[in-house]
């Protein structure tokens, strides 16, 4: 039987410059990014499916548009009928890309709305993908109900993954995301934070560190990846390190973590095996890191 592997969260509509001084449409989004790297790595066996909001506009059309020519599933996809999807413009300054964003009125923020609805679609899935992006742009309340509709489907014997990707200007302060992020590690079984965002949000002194903090909210496998840097993996308190090839040229280090998580995930959930998914994530994020975009073709 076809297994599902569900991402949640918000894709925005992407503009960014083009050679010839125009700007060029695409779509984009840290838990979308997963879920189309999930696409192309795991096999037929496993369907990808996103689960977000968007309006019942022609730009909410072409979104879901593209997710279904890319592949992934959009049957769960809420539509807010007042709302339209959140947008963000990538500007170049001597080469340093800077990003503004029009996203906080976006039918994504209402994705959690209906706890009926949230329960049934996650009930449709064998992994749960999620990110403290998805946490953040929800309303305060509709947070609890993401995390117990998790926790339920985590009963139920789905397996949750949670990418904490910290970025403290989405929330209303850094208490709030320390504290909804260590909620939502209570609610899963692989977290994949990066150590740089962690350091900084929380102290940590090492990847060591970060990992047993997650550990110590019950997460079995927790991978912290570190960039260049040696990687850290503790599965069930034995601790295994991995260091990146090195990438000769970086050209763009957009998506390098979701589509780590993406390899990664797609590869252990194959293998059981955490030194094979480890190395896969490396390979595709490497990739990913050489060309310019998020959502590369080879
Ligand atoms: P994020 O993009 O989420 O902040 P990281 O910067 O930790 O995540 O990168 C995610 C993964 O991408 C790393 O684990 C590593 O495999 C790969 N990566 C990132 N930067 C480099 C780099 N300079 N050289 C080689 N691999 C890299």
């Amino acid at each position: 039987m076809t297994k599902r592997f569900l991402s949640i969260g918000e894709c925005m509509v992407e503009m960014a410059p083009a050679a010839d001084g125009n700007f060029r449409m695409g779509f984009a989004g840290d838990t979308l990014n997963t879920a189309w790297y999930a696409r192309r790595e795991l096999g037929k066996d496993w369907d990808v499916a996103y689960f977000t909001a968007v309006g019942d506009d022609a730009i909410s059309a072409r979104m879901v548009d593209f997710l279904d020519a890319s592949a992934i599933a959009t049957d769960l996809i809420r539509r807010i009928p007042d709302r339209t999807v959140g947008l963000y413009l990538i500007q170049l300054d001597n080469g340093e890309r800077s990003f503004a964003y029009w996203r906080s009125e976006s039918a994504a923020r209402r994705l959690a709305g209906d706890a009926d609805i949230l329960k049934a679609n996650l009930a449709t899935a064998d992994l749960i993908y999620f990110s403290g992006i998805t946490v953040a742009i929800l309303p305060p309340s509709e947070r609890q109900t993401l995390f117990a509709s998790v926790a339920e489907a985590q009963a139920n014997g789905a397996t949750i993954a949670f990418d904490p990707n910290l970025r403290p200007r989405l929330w209303e302060d850094a208490d709030t995301m320390r504290k909804a992020v260590m909620d939502a590690a209570a609610v899963s079984d692989i977290l994949l934070p990066s150590y740089e965002d962690e350091a900084n949000a929380f102290g940590d002194r090492n990847t060591e560190d970060t990992a047993r903090r997650y550990s110590g909210q019950g997460v079995p496998i927790v991978i912290v990846k570190n960039g260049a840097c040696e990687m850290l993996a503790l599965d069930r308190g034995n601790i295994q390190r991995f260091t990146p090839d090195p990438v000769a040229s970086v050209v763009d280090t957009t998506a390098a973590g979701d589509s780590f998580n993406a390899a990664f995930l797609a590869s252990y959930l194959r293998s059981g095996e955490l030194s094979p998914a480890l190395a896969a994530g490396a390979e595709l994020a490497a990739r990913v890191i050489g060309q310019r975009g998020a959502l590369i073709d080879s």
